[in-house]
């Protein structure tokens, strides 16, 4: 799909730290030798969640330390999803809210960020009906969130920018990462499937990919740095490269990545079924240190609706790959999105969703009802289901998705695994959380000088949302 791709020169970032300095003297210069504090408020899927830690790098960079606590923050930054209207709903709750912390503190600066103000409709929203909201910034200038946040500081005006912008590709930007064990590394931006439910590919724009040795060179900082857990990001990793022409595609990049040194964990996600190719899963198995595990979005098991979807397969062929997939790796934990209530779908073919469900036999299932997305061709299609409908069939498939879920947790039981140990859970009969190498949560009781190391656990028990085990 032609795009033009644009990439920001690293000249251009180096200018936007150098705006950083500037406000960290302005702001502290006023502020009398008080730590001023940001907060960063993230909706939404694991890209926000990494877009979120570059705008905490610039921030930090800024002079301020974070907080949780609107009450407290001399910037808050929400950044939204636009993916379900429900996500979109308690974003504009909880900006309404911040009428109370402005109230207190009133040069609190006020930001909005993400997929959510890149639709036209909402920017236009919080231009009329938040007056408490100063900056408004879509996903493509999130690059230059610091001359952006200057520019609302010093003028007059409240600042809207959300020029639509299909092909950014911005390297060398900061970042505070969120956690010490685990990591997102964004391998590409946008999306080119258009499916017809989904918004991502409008407000993200087209499909692009960092370079492979820019990609490579963080993934080994962060293995330097300590990092144990790397997930690789992108909507569709499966078509990784197609728009460089270089010749590395993404299995290629997998392998270039576990052939850094070290002991470490590769995860990715989402993998698009129609472009998961039997390289994929054979470089997954050829590489120890990929994680054994594929999040495989089927979203329906109708083939009438998988096409309405424009999904580019149908249900028998997604399960030739998933056998495919297990053939090379049995151990595979296999996870999938589905959407119940897409329009017109028929009680016989959410049934076959359900059959579906039945033969992959999923690890985990993220389930969500459909929700009507402004401009996508799936909002103008007829639709007879009601609510309750839709409620119903919701609620028959998670309870199958938890039974099928419990019992493949059960299979655990009794058994060593190892895990790698990535935080504590704040609970004193089991202290720790961890991962096995396909992704399960086991809960765990030891020291937490355990944290960012791999051990052997014992599973002792189980249930639909985890494991629990003990130190062997
Ligand atoms: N690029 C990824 C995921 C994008 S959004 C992929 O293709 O898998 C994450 C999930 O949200 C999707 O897999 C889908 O199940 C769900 N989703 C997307 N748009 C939706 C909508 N309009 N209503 C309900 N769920 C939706
Ligand atoms: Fe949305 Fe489909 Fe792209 Fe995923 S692949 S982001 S569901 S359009």
């Amino acid at each position: 799909m032609a795009y033009e791709r644009k990439e920001i020169s690293i000249d251009e970032i180096r200018r936007q730290e150098g705006i950083c300095a500037e406000i960290r003297d302005a702001v502290s210069a006023a502020s009398e030798g008080r730590q001023l504090l940001a907060m960063v408020d993230t909706y939404g899927c694991q890209q926000n969640e990494a877009d979120s830690e570059k705008i905490r790098g610039y921030l930090a960079e800024m002079g301020y330390g974070f907080t949780q606590d609107e009450f407290e923050a001399d910037v808050i930054v929400v950044n939204t999803c636009a993916v379900r209207e429900h996500a979109e709903m308690r974003v504009l709750g909880n900006v309404g809210q911040l009428n109370h912390s402005k109230k207190q503190r009133p040069g609190q600066m006020i930001a909005v960020c993400g997929c959510m103000v890149q639709q036209e409709h909402m920017a236009q929203k919080i231009k009329r009906s938040y007056p408490v909201v100063d900056l408004v910034f879509g996903p493509h200038e999130l690059w230059r969130f610091p001359e952006l946040l200057q520019k609302t500081m010093t003028g007059k005006k409240r600042v809207f920018a959300t020029e639509r912008c299909d092909g950014l590709v911005a390297e060398g930007m900061p970042s505070k990462r969120d956690g010490t064990v685990k990591a997102w590394l964004s391998i590409m931006y946008g999306c080119n499937n258009f499916c017809t439910y989904c918004v991502v590919p409008y407000v993200r724009g087209r499909e692009r990919s960092r370079r492979p040795e820019d990609i490579v060179a963080e993934a080994r900082q962060l293995v330097e740095a300590g990092y144990k857990d790397i997930t690789l990001l992108g909507q569709n990793v499966n078509s990784y490269g197609k728009d460089l022409g270089g010749g590395t595609d993404f299995a290629d990049l997998i392998r270039m990545i576990n052939d850094i040194p070290g002991d470490f964990l590769i995860r990715f996600m989402t993998s698009h079924p129609k472009d998961a190719t039997e390289k994929l899963f054979r470089t997954m198995a050829e590489c120890k240190k990929c994680a054994r595990q594929l999040h495989l979005p089927v979203q329906s098991g109708s083939d009438r609706v998988l096409r309405a979807m424009n999904r580019g397969y149908t249900s028998g062929e997604y399960l030739k790959k998933v056998e495919l997939a297990r053939s090379y790796m049995p151990e595979l934990v296999i996870t999938t999105d589905i959407i119940v209530g897409f329009p017109g779908e028929t009680d016989d073919e959410f049934e076959d969703t359900v059959k579906l469900c039945d033969a992959v036999r999923y690890d985990a299932m993220f389930t969500f009802i459909y929700s009507k997305r402004v401009g996508t061709p799936a909002a103008s299609m007829p639709d007879a289901a009601t609510r309750e409908d839709k409620q119903r069939r919701f609620d028959r498939l998670l309870d199958a998705a938890n039974r099928v879920s419990a019992e493949k947790h059960a299979e655990y039981e009794g058994k060593t695994v190892r895990v790698l140990v990535d935080g504590e859970t704040g609970k004193p009969e089991y202290n720790l959380s961890s991962r096995t190498n396909g992704g399960r949560l086991v809960h765990l009781k030891g020291d937490p000088k355990l944290i960012g190391q791999f051990i052997d656990v014992k599973i002792t028990s189980s249930n639909t949302w985890a494991l629990y085990g003990e130190v062997e």
